[in-house]
């Protein structure tokens, strides 16, 4: 049984308490510290919670008395909330998420917010106005980035501090640091899960999901997260399948596309090992390896890289120092006002993406950039489409190496904008895709990125619930780390 069935079976048993499963997560996420993290702490709520968890509210709940974190990107009623930003640094939302709202009902219990890079733009959550976030796969002598930008959320998985969080990928930011830090985390198509109340970088793209130990916990959040909500007009009203008995069910015998690599450079060779070990793997479960050729993967990054942006510095035009956020003292004009709270608000990043988006944009541009980008998005999801006639599955690295050395690309941003050349696709063409962890390279984690066509999750979840069922590199542990307890007995050790 996964971290989350078996940590329910005792709830529900009365084996173990909400309260004393709070305090043991509570313990190992004071005690993780110094990976940096959780940015918000919302201890007092989430142990109140747990007390009325254990006096019988949310009887029923999916979740109910299970200790999380949510990325803080989303809107948390009461609870600070900062995108990772200055620009936000004391805003406190008088609403929640939807996804928060859901995982509320269903009786999660949130404990905190996760560490980011600001307003999710940014591959290693070094771009975080609260500072830098560490992988615990890395060392003191030895620090690795967690990836990006949802570092927080899979550093608390990954050190097995809590069982799950919420995290968002609008280019692999959900997938890439599960990649990075040995964890499983699932991208859902766009649509699937409401975007309300999840504080906007580029709106075409983004997508909330989850990450967790395995494939099987990230079915069991994911079925309380998804589904049709009126609060978001792109949120798609289809039925929400039951993610746990498709798993359980199994994939059936599938053909894998694996995609030509000649095309893509700077895949490191003990990430390849690891990845055609896995294909393997696949294999031997009776699924048939087939080669394509993915057209356009090799331009994906460029429109991505386009596109976002052009976004953002529309979405990011909120921020202006009048209405909410961060605004510059003693101003004496409302022009020194709109430029001095941006500067002072924004990091270079976030200033770096507006200054390309509205240059992208602008009337000279418009047709140039933003509108020959928004062409090779439509080329990409073709040719995924195309792809699809062929096969019921892609599957590819997650990202080209492991976990890079904290500061390493901060001085060359296009590297890390290279880094995403297996994730952006995805998120252009809308489909949902999973990462898992499929071995270890130099002592980091590698993770297999499976992709399936749009509203397919129960096929996703379900073949990398069978990987899972015969591999262990899920389970995993950092060095100096140690599997989340699940019994009576460990909760208290
Ligand atoms: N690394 C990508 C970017 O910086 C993706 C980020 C994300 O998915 N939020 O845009």
């Amino acid at each position: 049984m996964s971290v989350l069935q078996t940590l329910r079976a005792g709830l529900a048993d009365k084996s173990i308490t909400a309260s004393a499963l709070l305090d043991a997560a509570l313990a190992r996420v004071t005690g993780a510290t110094p990976l940096n993290a959780l940015i918000t702490e919302s201890f007092v709520q989430a142990r109140a919670a747990a007390t009325s968890i254990d006096a019988g509210a949310h009887a029923s709940g999916a979740l109910a008395g299970l200790p999380m974190a949510h990325k803080d990107v989303f809107c948390t009623n009461g609870v600070r909330t900062t995108s990772g930003s200055k620009m936000l640094g004391n805003f406190v939302p008088p609403y929640s998420a939807t996804i928060v709202q859901r995982l509320d009902n269903a009786g999660a219990i949130s404990l905190g917010k996760t560490n980011m890079d600001e307003f999710a733009m940014g591959s290693s959550t070094e771009h975080s106005a609260f500072g830098a976030c560490l992988n615990p796969w890395g060392s003191a002598t030895n620090k690795r980035v967690p990836g990006g930008s949802s570092g927080g959320s899979a550093a608390l998985v990954a050190a097995r501090a809590l069982p799950f969080t919420t995290a968002s990928d609008t280019g692999g930011s959900i997938r890439q640091p599960a990649s990075f830090c040995g964890v499983t985390g699932i991208k859902p198509s766009y649509g699937r899960v409401s975007r309300y109340g999840m504080i906007a970088y580029a709106s075409s793209l983004d997508q909330a999901g989850v990450i967790a130990e395995s494939a099987a916990d990230c079915a069991l959040v994911l079925q309380q997260m998804a589904g049709f909500d009126a609060l978001d007009s792109t949120s798609v009203d289809v039925e929400v399948p039951d993610y746990l008995a498709a798993i359980n069910a199994g994939p059936g015998k599938l053909r894998i596309g694996v995609p030509r690599m000649d095309q893509v450079g700077g895949v490191q060779a003990g990430v390849m090992a690891a990845i055609n070990q896995s294909l393997k793997l696949l294999e031997a479960q009776g699924h048939t390896l087939v080669d394509i050729d993915l057209k356009f993967s090799d331009i994906a990054v460029a429109a991505y890289y386009v596109i976002a942006p052009c976004e953002a510095s529309s979405n990011l035009s909120r921020f202006d120092g009048v209405r909410y956020g961060h605004r510059a003292e003693n101003c004496k004009t409302l022009v020194e006002l709109y430029e001095r709270s941006r500067s002072e608000g924004f990091g270079p990043e976030v200033q770096r993406r507006i200054l390309i988006g509205s240059y992208a944009l602008s009337a000279g541009y418009f047709d140039a950039y933003y509108l020959r980008a928004q062409k090779v998005r439509r080329l990409i999801a073709n040719a995924y489409a195309e792809a699809f006639t062929q096969v019921d599955v892609i599957a590819t690295p997650t990202a080209p190496t492991v976990a890079f050395g904290i500061g390493s690309t901060l001085q060359d941003p296009l590297a890390q904008y290279l880094a995403d050349v297996f994730t952006v696709g995805v998120n252009l063409a809308g489909l949902p895709a999973i990462s898992v962890p499929c071995g270890l390279s130099d002592d980091l984690p590698v993770g297999l990125q499976l992709i399936t066509p749009g509203f397919t999750e129960a096929k996703l979840l379900a073949l990398a619930h069978q990987y899972q069922q015969h591999s262990d590199f899920h389970r995993l542990v950092p060095p100096g780390y140690s599997a989340f307890p699940t019994t009576a007995k460990a909760l208290l050790s």
